[in-house]
């Protein structure tokens, strides 16, 4: 079935599925464990539609490259326009929050990186943002002191707070939307703690917002790809 946003009760969200806006390095401990420098701007970067997916369906693993990262993210739901706000504007334009992988290549990712190429083929093919069902701004009272855990196969691998973010969230859709138009039905997703780690066949996932919200996932096993 095609991806549609949801809310955690199940009830599809009333708005198109659009465009992922996602910011790379927008936690510094995130970035030195890449050995990457922490940007004086942020790094932006797009996934189209076709990326998103249902957490509930198996992942499929990509067959054009080898180490499948996990990136676990706070994803942010647009619910009205953007453009060139101010960050005082931004709040009351949220519909929702939920937690995302920006699901990298991160072999094909170094190769690109290395040749000065852009990103798309690691980190904007088909399936490579499973999101969760959102939550409505309301039931997540503190975003800036937030927790943001991925465990695989049981092993908390990331282990983040929303309050280490280098560009909080006003700041940085405010900021987005001085480029790029945000929609009613964009994500935006924020960034990775540090943690992130390889992916495999078969492994079973939980994505963790805030004490409350968990939502379970599962890697496709090679054999029995969707
Ligand atoms: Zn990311």
């Amino acid at each position: 079935m095609a991806y549609q946003h949801r809310f955690v009760d199940g009830e599809v969200v009333n708005l198109p599925v659009g465009k992922v806006v996602c910011v790379g390095r927008n936690y510094a401990a995130h970035a030195r464990e890449l050995g990457n420098p922490v940007p004086a701007e942020p790094v932006l970067f797009m996934k189209p539609a076709t990326a998103l997916v249902d957490l509930e369906a198996p992942l499929r693993l990509p067959t054009h490259g080898i180490e499948l990262h996990h990136e676990v993210e706070l994803a942010v739901l647009i619910g009205s326009r953007l453009s060139r706000a101010k960050k005082a504007e931004t709040e009351t334009a949220i519909a929702g929050y939920g937690v995302a992988l920006d699901l990298t290549l991160r072999d094909v990712q170094a190769r690109l990186k290395a040749d000065g190429h852009s990103w798309e083929l690691a980190k904007a093919f088909d399936g490579s943002c499973p999101l969760s069902p959102f939550a409505c701004p309301k039931d997540v009272p503190d975003l800036g002191d937030c927790t943001l855990r991925l465990w695989v196969d049981g092993k908390l691998q990331q282990d983040g707070n929303t309050r280490d973010m280098i560009v909080k969230v006003p700041v940085l859709l405010a900021y987005i939307s001085e480029f790029f138009t945000l929609e009613p039905g964009d994500v935006v997703l924020t960034g990775t703690p540090a943690g992130v780690g390889p992916l495999s066949g078969g492994e079973a996932l939980v994505l963790g917002l805030g004490e409350n919200l968990h939502f379970p996932a599962c890697m496709a096993t090679p054999k029995h790809q969707p």
